[in-house]
């Protein structure tokens, strides 16, 4: 490092040297979003500076019309954006530019592989921000100072991006930024106008800030005749420039709509869908959602960025207000712009004040309406559901009044089809519900494999009655709370009694009672053997193909949520099985004619597969090998 009174030269931070050279690599073929990417950053700086200059009007230095300028030098190679924004004080420049803040970026780089399209897709879901500039130009010089501060007060920051990148104090006359890229030789044709302007209207026409681009014309006299050799310059605003939220939704193309979510959220692909909507009356406000078409990379950290851009007024507030919108809606991106709040609102004041939770409840119902509509597109649907399927498995247990909504987007996996797609409505099960069927059946598992071939299923398979196979690890606690959709009890079928209702006749009611009762002696026997190994052996009629299965008292935390408690460390209270044995299956024959030791053993072993075809671990694997082994060889 060397460091000069004013001047030092610092190294990036690892992850963003790994970033910088990925992005110059994989995102080469779609270069030209560096400029939405600076663009992009030059409107927040603006919007960040109207806030600041709510409260001190002098932040402004006498020039308030906020804007961002673009020029370039063709001679030159280069390109400029400037902004009349906020700036950068030293100490920000060196964090925001030569740092990536964002918790998980270190995981997120180890996923990347050096692939290019992959990688691309990667970085996509990262947002690539300002080190972008990097994909064309050989070399970045930004010129900042903080809006309010001396002119002495001014940072240079140079870089050629190949690992450091060296900042000094200079004199700066003007607050906000420069940004000056020095194109490569292969980049050389950005410094155009015609590709410049291009670019603007493609990119930043929903930007309310005003892109501004100069216009050199002779100059002209007081008659109109032009002047030799003397030129003026006028300033011509090439993008739309008004917020696109507060446009009418008929005016607004779905290319507008795209474009501006790739700037609110930071993605790089297109959204799935978004919902448009300006409310009066009685809460008033205009908000802007959309549905991603791929996960962030935080989407499961704990503090990722989540929740929409809050506008007051129009005027920006703050990124990421997550007040407005659920723990399971965290996917939402967008913009909330109310006139509600007061100006001065604050994250903590945000927490108090009971007008948010009114517009919370409305946006959460505007955004489960959202994923209505999207599910009648099944194909974008599936890409929803694959992506965020687990993310709006958490509604039921946060958002109880809106559960029988969040239940109607949910998707399952079934015996219906036996995929694992997860592709299945309770209203598509409803609808195929078996005459006298009075309840939606499902089984939890901690694969889908194990879910599809559990013995539990025989019975259900034999009558053609369907259901619901889960094993997301989130699907056991999903299920505690989702107890009835469309006025049906949804039932374990691995938990308490098995009760088929009508769909069993009489006959066959009574012919199972008389089977229990025959069987009374051996259901005796077997309890003696296993001791307290289990809390009831029953003669079940659930089982069909399989000797013997393992089910959970109707109460209980069922094996699934066992095992996960377990493996995060957590003390689960001990639970016995009821042990199921079917007695039309020639092994519980053979036991009920063996005797002694070997009546033992044979119980033993029943009681283990029956664990193990439910996924469980055995205390004593070993024993079991050995016990039946043993009754291999006799
Ligand atoms: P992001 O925009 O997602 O935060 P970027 O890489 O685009 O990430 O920018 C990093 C940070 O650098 C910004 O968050 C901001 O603090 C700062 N920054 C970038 N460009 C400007 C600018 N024109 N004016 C002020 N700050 C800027
Ligand atoms: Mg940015």
């Amino acid at each position: 490092m060397s460091t000069t009174a004013h001047e030092e030269t610092l190294g990036f931070q690892t992850e963003v040297k790994q970033l910088l050279h990925l992005m110059i690599h994989s995102l080469y073929s779609n270069r030209e979003i560096f400029l939405r990417e600076l663009i992009s950053n030059a409107a927040d700086a603006c919007d960040k500076l109207r806030y600041a200059a709510l409260d001190n009007d002098a932040l402004y230095e006498g020039d308030s019309e906020l804007r961002i300028e673009i020029t370039h030098d063709e001679k030159a190679g280069t390109v400029t954006v400037r902004d009349n924004g906020i700036g950068m004080s030293r100490d920000e420049v060196i964090h925001n530019l030569g740092t990536i803040a964002r918790s998980g970026t270190a995981e997120f780089l180890k996923q990347l592989s050096g692939e290019q399209q992959k990688d691309a897709r990667l970085i996509g879901q990262f947002g690539v921000g300002f080190y972008s500039s990097f994909i064309v130009a050989d070399e970045v010089t930004v010129r900042t100072r903080k809006a309010g501060t001396d002119k002495a007060e001014g940072v240079e920051w140079r870089s050629r991006g190949e690992g450091e990148f060296t900042v000094a104090d200079i004199e700066n006359e003007r607050h906000g930024t420069e940004i000056v890229l020095h194109l490569k030789p292969d980049a050389k044709e950005f410094a155009d106008d015609f590709r410049l302007k291009g670019l603007v209207r493609k990119y930043s026409d929903h930007i309310e800030v005003p892109v501004r681009m100069p216009r050199i014309e002779a100059a002209k006299d007081d008659d109109g005749n032009e002047i030799e050799g003397s030129e003026v310059t006028t300033w011509e605003t090439v993008n739309e420039a008004t917020a696109l939220w507060s446009r009418p939704k008929g005016e607004i193309s779905d290319d507008e709509y795209k474009a501006f979510y790739k700037h609110v959220a930071h993605d790089f692909s297109d959204p799935l869908t978004w919902s448009h909507n300006k409310v009066e009356g009685k809460l008033e406000y205009t908000s802007l959602l959309f549905v991603p078409g791929r996960a962030p990379f935080d989407l499961y950290e704990r503090d990722g960025s989540r929740g929409v851009k809050l506008y007051v007024q129009r005027v920006f507030i703050m990124d990421d207000a997550e007040q407005f919108l659920p723990l399971y809606l965290r996917f939402i991106k967008g913009v909330l712009d109310t006139r509600e709040l007061s100006l001065n609102v604050s994250r903590e004041l945000l927490q108090q004040d009971p007008k948010v939770e009114k517009i919370k409840s409305a946006l959460t119902k505007r955004a489960l309406d959202m994923l209505k509509k999207l599910a009648k597109d099944k194909e974008s649907y599936q890409t929803f559901w694959n992506t965020f399927g687990t993310v709006l498995k958490e509604g039921p247990a946060e958002d109880y009044a809106n559960r029988e909504k969040i239940a109607g987007l949910l998707r399952f996996s079934s015996t219906h089809t036996d995929s694992a797609t997860q592709d299945q409505s309770l209203a598509d099960y409803v609808e195929r519900m078996k005459e006298g069927q009075a309840k939606i059946y499902y089984i939890v598992a901690d694969s889908f494999n194990a879910a599809k071939s559990s013995p539990h299923l025989e019975i259900f398979r034999k009558k053609g009655i369907e259901v619901l196979l889960l094993s997301d690890r989130i699907d056991e606690w999903l299920m505690s709370h989702l107890t009835d959709f469309d006025g049906k009890t949804l039932l374990d079928v691995a938990k308490g009694d098995l009760d088929l209702g009508e769909i069993e006749g009489e006959e066959e009611k009574k012919a199972q009672e008389e089977t229990a009762k025959a069987k009374e002696a051996l259901v005796k026997r077997v309890k003696e053997a296993l001791g307290d190994e289990v809390q009831e052996v029953k003669v079940t009629h659930r089982l069909i193909d399989s000797p013997a299965c393992v089910v959970l008292p109707e109460h209980e935390m069922g094996f699934q949520m066992r095992r996960i408690m377990e493996a995060a460390g957590q003390k689960v209270p001990e639970v016995k099985p009821i042990l199921e044995l079917n007695p039309e299956h020639a092994l519980v024959d053979r036991l009920e004619s063996a005797e002694g030791e070997r009546f033992a053993d044979l119980a033993r072993i029943l009681l283990d597969q029956a664990i193990i075809a439910e996924g469980g671990h055995l205390d004593d694997p070993a024993a079991y090998v050995k016990r039946l082994n043993a009754l291999l060889i006799a």
